[in-house]
């Protein structure tokens, strides 16, 4: 069993370090807000005065932060106080180029490092069965992913530092184009007189067939389980679909990909969330459609 250090103990982090915990390792947390290490506290993580305190004695530094600027500040931090042989994992979903950079601060320091961002969401997170999308060396993966094992569902090795990040904003980015397309196919159907359950049983067994219908359909009733059964609570929240969207569209200029369709649904998630809707869950963009009708 390893000493793990756990640093941003929020909404995802948390139950993340708990997994760990109820698999035998020794979880040293350490995070801003003494709400979030109460509940650390609770589920058996070990609470340390600072992230320099929690990665001396580490075999491995996990991070799940909000983005690149927090991850490159921890590790501008801790880089020269972690134990030599440290692995570093960064689970927080940021840009490439911060990511990069992180993996660059970690072999100057000579520690192995992966970024190793994650899809499932906060449910994932405490079932324990999150996607790990994971960039780095060979060496790095083969240490890595028993360590993830009790957090993940799958694990996925996408290829060198960074590429679990771009893996994640490709994904994403899917993602929202494809609820926006399944969310206009309804609000149109509505349009012609076809029921919602006619429009299901239809595409979901033909070619317009894709997660965001079967698995997460953005209207009541076809998919019992999704957030259009609960009034649209995440879930996954509409904050979180634009902040994949923008990173998606700032690695799309500066690799110079063109990717018009991602470029339209930052826009309308953009307009979504400034309407207040920054906590519902992303597939809610339905009625900010409905709403557009004329
Ligand atoms: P969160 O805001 O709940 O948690 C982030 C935590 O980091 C906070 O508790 C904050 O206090 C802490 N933090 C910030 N700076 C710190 C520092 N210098 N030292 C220690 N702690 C610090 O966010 P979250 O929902 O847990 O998401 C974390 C990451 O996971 C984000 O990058 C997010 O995009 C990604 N993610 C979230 C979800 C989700 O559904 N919530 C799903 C997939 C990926």
């Amino acid at each position: 069993m390893a000493s793990i250090a756990f640093i941003g103990l929020g909404n995802m982090g948390n139950p993340m370090a708990a997994n760990l915990v109820k698999a035998g390792h020794t979880v040293l947390g350490f995070d801003l807000v003494t709400e979030n290490l109460e509940t650390a506290t609770r589920n058996g993580v070990t609470v340390m005065a600072s992230a320099a305190a929690a990665v001396k004695d580490a075999d491995v530094v996990i991070t799940m932060l909000p983005a690149g600027k927090h991850v490159l500040s921890v590790y501008a931090d801790i880089a020269a106080k972690a134990r030599k042989g440290a692995l570093l994992i960064d689970s927080s979903t940021i840009d490439v180029e911060s990511a990069r950079k992180a993996h660059d601060i970690a072999s100057e320091h000579g520690l192995l490092s992966i970024d190793a961002p994650v899809s499932g969401g906060v449910g994932g997170a405490e079932a324990g069965t999150l996607t790990f999308m994971a960039g780095g060396s060979a060496d790095a993966f083969a240490r890595a992913s028993p360590i993830l094992e009790p957090m993940a569902g799958r694990v996925v090795h996408c290829g060198d530092g960074g590429a679990g990040q771009a893996a994640k904003i490709c994904n994403n980015m899917i993602l929202g184009i494809s609820m926006i397309a399944v969310g206009e196919a309804f609000v149109l159907a509505e349009k012609l007189g076809l029921s919602h359950q006619a429009l299901f049983d239809v595409a979901s067994t033909s070619s317009g067939q894709c997660w965001s219908l079967t698995s997460y359909c953005p209207v009541p009733g076809p998919v019992p389980a999704s957030p259009a059964n609960r009034d649209y609570k995440p879930g996954f929240a509409a904050a979180l679909m634009l902040k994949d969207l923008k990173l998606a569209q700032e690695a799309a200029q500066s690799a110079g990909a063109a990717t018009p369709l991602g470029a339209e649904a930052t826009q309308l998630y953009t307009l979504f969330n400034a309407m207040g809707h920054e906590g519902s869950d992303f597939s809610g963009i339905i009625n900010f459609l409905r709403g557009k009708q004329s």
